[in-house]
């Protein structure tokens, strides 16, 4: 079968990668020069099946509330005169019941878990390197109350079949020695052994060259304009080729037996057309990566810190940090309070340990869906098939819902049920 896959991200490439080994033809049209360019580009690199829980639970809209107005809020709300933004924030709400919740929380875990295997598999079967590190993720905290909670976390994680235990402040000083300095502040933590982390642009651009050497065809500097659709079946896409300034030229059709939609937060646009109503909303976040100056006091496990929701991993001599989301809005300008606060926060956990005059910031949309469930599997449309909407958690499940996604095109059974038709 022809495939066509929309988007060269994390979860576009591997996605092709898996159609590819399925045996069919597949060529990834992506509007930029390269793989892994948008929010694919410099995230917080954690395969966190431990942080599976989405972020719309019965304590989110009071601690949003509290946040509010606040420039380096771990969640802002930006509030617009957009009814696509309201709609969203209303259905984040609905989320935030214990029911929806419950629910969300096991689909997340069970597709996270799956693609940490899936991914396991794939570094093992072709010798994958993008400096990762599997050495768990260790989540600290700093306050009783949001520890106390944590351990209920952590007791429904394992009852979801995700390792994750709660442990003391000196067993998570044994785990990364690198926060020795913080052993007063530390009150608990809780750490799953089985999560990794590594560089999801190395491993993006590194899995793009084998998908080439394999067969797969990428068409980079292409924007898709538009789905075309017969009979109500989809049968390719419209595009035009950009040129290094992004303006189009002349446009032309690729036709093809199926499409899976990989395109982030640009989806909903493109899809809405057909009649399909995603919802999923641009959540900016941001990142700094520093040169670490001294190894042995810059952390090697991945780290959260719960009290400024962002985490850190470490690429070989670079150390990462991430987190804040932002709603209201498609700019990716850097705001200077929200780059300075990780800088801050890297230098009060780790002093001396990187070239803090230098931090690289970056800011990605993440494409989050109210739930944080993301859209994988058919579409309404006969032979459009989605895979969009992972929200903070793309790269963790990039792998395994790349498989599910090949197996469904492939009309074989997929190793986790999906929905008959997920939009
Ligand atoms: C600060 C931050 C930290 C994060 N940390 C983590 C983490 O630790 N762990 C984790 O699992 N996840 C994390 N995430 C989330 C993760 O990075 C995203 O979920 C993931 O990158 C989404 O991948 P994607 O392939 O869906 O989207 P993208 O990487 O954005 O790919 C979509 C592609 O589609 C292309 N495209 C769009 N429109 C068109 C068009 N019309 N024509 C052609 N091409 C088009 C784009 O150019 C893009 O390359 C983080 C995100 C951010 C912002």
């Amino acid at each position: 079968m022809q495939v066509l896959v929309l988007g060269a991200g994390v979860v576009g490439v591997t996605c092709a990668w898996f159609l590819r080994a399925a045996g069919h033809q597949v060529t990834v049209i992506e509007r930029q020069s390269g793989a892994a360019r948008e929010t694919s580009f410099a995230n917080g690199g954690q395969i966190s099946v431990s942080h599976a829980e989405p972020w719309a639970n019965p304590g989110a809209p009071r601690k949003v509330l509290g946040w509010l107005g606040r420039e380096d809020a771990p969640l802002l709300f930006r509030p617009r005169a957009s009814l696509q933004q309201w709609t969203w924030g209303l259905a984040f709400l609905r989320q935030c019941w214990p029911a929806p919740t419950a629910r969300n929380t096991c689909r997340l875990v069970a597709l996270a878990l799956h693609s940490r295997g899936v991914l396991k598999q794939l570094r093992a079967q072709i010798g994958l390197d993008y400096e990762h590190v599997e050495r768990g993720i260790l989540h600290f905290y700093t306050d009783h109350a949001d520890l106390e909670l944590a351990q209920k976390s952590a007791a429904l994680m394992r009852s979801l079949g995700c390792e994750r235990y709660s442990i003391s402040t000196q067993e998570a000083i044994a785990v990364e020695p690198a926060l020795e300095s913080w052993r007063d502040r530390i009150v608990g933590a809780d750490y799953c052994a089985e999560d990794e982390s590594g560089d999801a642009h190395q491993y993006t651009v590194q899995l793009a060259e084998r998908c080439t050497a394999a067969g797969v065809r990428f068409e980079f500097d292409t924007v898709v304009e538009r789905m075309l659709v017969d009979n109500g079946r989809c049968i390719g896409v419209q595009v035009a080729a950009s040129n290094a300034s992004q303006s189009l030229t002349a446009s032309s059709m690729v036709k093809t037996d199926a499409v899976v939609a990989c395109l982030g937060v640009q989806s909903p646009h493109l899809l809405a057309p057909l009649g399909i109503r995603l919802q999923i909303a641009p959540a900016k976040g941001y990142s700094a990566t520093f040169d670490i100056v001294d190894t042995a006091r810059a952390p090697t496990v991945s780290l959260t810190d719960d009290e400024h929701k962002i985490v850190f991993s470490r690429f070989g001599g670079r150390l990462r940090v991430a987190g804040t989301v932002e709603i209201g809005g498609r700019g990716l300008e850097l705001n200077t309070a929200r780059c300075e606060s990780l800088t801050r926060r890297a230098q009060q956990l780790f002093p001396g340990s990187c070239d803090f005059s230098e931090p690289r910031y970056w800011a990605g949309l993440r494409p989050l869906t109210p739930s944080n469930v993301p859209y994988v599997g058919a579409s309404r449309v006969a032979g459009l098939y989605l895979n969009t909407g992972h929200g903070t958690l793309g790269w963790t499940m990039a792998a395994g819902n790349g498989q599910l996604i090949a197996d469904l095109v492939s009309g074989r059974p997929t190793e986790l049920a999906l929905p008959a038709v997920v939009a």
